[in-house]
């Protein structure tokens, strides 16, 4: 308690208050055999705020997505939590020869904060990258970190990520089995709407939420969303079109230079 007192009263106490939150469970890593402790949160600690109409759940105290990604201090390998362990030996090999060398140890602190979880979310991607992930993991990684700009308000970097998560999910829509991250076809089809109605694609997101609006296999809660979000696009694109309204909104065109590769091994 003294400690609060005299030193940054708010910060120290939800520091500690979230602490209180977390436990280590211990891992074995697939590419070095190194066992280290990944930082969990307890099961009761969740507390949900509001879910966005993309599925990003917000959270108070202590938010889950920032330890979502497990890092191995000792060779630079990253994933999100549930793939963490389901790695082939092939990729195993690709990580050892193209991430490890180049790794230098974190030493990440025992809280952690959303700077911390944006740059882990970016390692993981770029070992999505190197191995050659199914683009249904690469879209999910995206969406994270798109999520977490949304968290920071930098809608610059939050709209990139959702271009990349938007071109991913269509890849995989196409091109991968479902469910796709978990999701059925229907809920893929919503989400790929929702994110083209984000990015600036409205009329193109019509034709997706329309296809799940008609569908007599999809459940009555996807279609409600569905629903609810070509409203919006209609309301949206009315008010677009009357003559009276000022500057459109800037919409940030998709830029492939994410410049990922660039800024990891320092
Ligand atoms: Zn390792």
């Amino acid at each position: 308690m003294s400690r609060e007192i005299s030193l940054n009263p708010e910060s120290l106490k939800s520091k500690d208050k979230q602490k209180s939150m977390l436990y280590d469970r211990k891992i074995t890593c697939p590419v070095c055999e190194n066992s280290f402790n990944a930082r969990a949160i307890k099961k009761s600690s969740y507390r949900i705020t509001k879910r966005d109409s993309d599925f990003f759940i917000r959270y108070s105290i202590i938010n889950p997505y920032f330890y979502d990604v497990w890092v191995c201090d000792n060779c630079g390998y990253a994933a999100i939590k549930n793939d963490f362990l389901h790695l082939n030996e092939h990729d195993a090999d690709t990580i050892r020869n193209k991430i490890s060398p180049k790794w230098h140890r974190k030493n990440y602190p025992e809280v952690y904060d959303i700077e911390l979880a944006i740059q882990r979310y970016k390692l993981s991607l770029l070992n999505y990258y190197v191995i050659d992930a199914k683009a249904s993991k690469k879209a999910i990684n995206f969406l994270k970190i798109a999520w977490m700009y949304r968290l920071k308000n930098d809608n610059e970097n939050e709209i990139r990520s959702l271009n990349q998560a938007l071109d991913n999910f269509s890849t995989a829509y196409y091109n991968e089995s479902l469910p796709i991250c978990g999701m059925d076809r229907y809920t893929t089809t919503y989400l790929i709407g929702e994110l083209m109605r984000r990015t600036g694609k409205e009329e193109e997101s019509l034709r997706w939420f329309s296809q799940v609006v008609t569908s007599t296999a999809a459940s009555s809660r996807i279609k409600n969303m569905a629903r609810d979000q070509k409203d919006l696009v209609k309301d949206f694109l009315k008010n677009k079109s009357l003559p009276s309204e000022g500057q459109p909104k800037k919409i940030l065109k998709e830029n492939k230079a994410h410049g990922l590769f660039v800024k990891f091994h320092k």
